[in-house]
């Protein structure tokens, strides 16, 4: 279930609608949408963490700084960073409402499951792109920017599979493998290419994640070793500099990433469409007037899509009586 099954699924589509890939790197799909946040007005702080959510009479007015800054709100306080953030961290326990409802809610994101396959990736930067065996039955194979390796035939993808769901390391190493600089040389704009794969695998290691911090960089070097078993060329000679993350590294650098789950929330169907996060909490509205989620904790899922944003601005929007500005959406 969950990730094991999202990734059968992400390598089917692939097939049938290609790899989209923002210019200059994913960075920026952001940058853009800070373009558009300032040419309508508004102001985006970097590097700024949120301490808490301010709620004053039961109603968010705002959000307090690690730096001690208020940034007081008239109308909507909105949450990007997920349930857990919420509920762990943003909002202490004493301040949601006390009826069943509100508490049923809280409950229900502590319930919330985490992805139950991580990933552990490896980034390298390269003299040149790598050139795969495959390449010599289909030479478009160099040119394509995404390329599963290391499980040959449908049981073995499967076994990996079932190793990380079952929260052990694959017994069959392999992930995605992707190669942006293929398709977009601006994404190196002092040349060279760079690649990274991604393979499927266990946040907690002997039951515990902070053994990763031990075995990270021997992960990295054995994942490398039958990664160049594909591409031969991955040698040393071409590798510049390889960078390797652990599920326990990635949870440190994006914090709404609890347990490395990069879905924020495991995407069974369990917790899938109106039972995304919590059943009866699929509104993007929280126990708290005008405190709202965007994330990917909520329906549809994760991703670089834009859908849970898109969902709870329409929600957002409605409730506080403001005219739409972006066309209805009509499948
Ligand atoms: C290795 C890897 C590969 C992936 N590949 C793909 C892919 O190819 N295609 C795809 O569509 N998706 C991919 N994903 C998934 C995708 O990155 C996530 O699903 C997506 O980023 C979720 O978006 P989000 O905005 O909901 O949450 P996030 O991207 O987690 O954004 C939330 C932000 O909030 C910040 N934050 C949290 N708490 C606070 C706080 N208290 N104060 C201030 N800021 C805070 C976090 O630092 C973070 O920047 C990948 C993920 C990983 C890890």
């Amino acid at each position: 279930m969950g990730l094991g099954n999202f990734v059968f699924l992400v390598i089917g589509l692939f097939h049938l609608w290609g790899w989209n890939v923002a210019r200059g790197g994913t960075n920026s799909v952001a940058r853009a949408l800070i373009r558009v946040i300032e040419s309508n007005g508004g102001t985006v702080l970097n590097r700024s963490h949120v301490d808490r959510v301010l709620v004053e009479n039961g109603r968010a007015v705002g959000a307090l700084l690690a730096n001690g800054d208020e940034i007081r709100a008239e109308r909507a306080v909105v949450c990007g960073a997920g349930h857990w953030q919420l509920v762990d961290h943003l909002v202490p326990r004493d301040t949601w409402p006390d009826d069943p409802d509100s508490q049923a809610f809280v409950r229900g994101v502590d319930r919330f499951r985490i992805d139950d396959a991580a990933l552990f990736t490896t980034h390298l930067a390269l003299r040149e792109p790598p050139q795969w065996i495959g390449s010599e039955h289909n030479p478009d194979v160099n040119r394509t920017v995404a390329v599963y390796w290391g499980t040959d035939d449908t049981p073995t993808l499967k076994r990996q599979m079932w190793d990380v769901t079952e929260h052990v390391r694959p017994s069959v190493p392999g992930g995605l493998a992707c190669t942006h600089s293929v398709a977009d040389p601006s994404i190196n704009p002092s040349g060279g290419h760079s690649t990274f794969t991604w393979e499927p695998t266990c946040y907690e290691v002997d039951d515990d994640p902070k053994s990763w911090d031990e075995i990270c960089e021997e992960v990295g070097q054995e994942l490398l070793r039958e990664w160049r078993r594909y591409a031969p060329n991955l040698d040393d000679g071409n590798v510049v500099a390889a960078v390797h993350y652990s599920p326990l590294d990635l949870e440190r650098r994006t914090i709404s990433m609890k347990g490395g789950s990069m879905m924020l929330g495991d995407c069974s169907p369990d917790q899938m469409g109106p039972l995304r996060p919590v059943p009866g909490w699929a509104h993007h509205r929280t126990p708290i007037e005008s405190l709202y989620v965007s994330a990917a904790s909520c329906h549809p899922f994760a991703g670089v899509n834009g859908a849970p944003g898109r969902n709870a601005a329409e929600v957002i929007v409605g409730d506080l009586g403001v005219a739409r500005w972006w066309p209805e959406y009509t499948l």
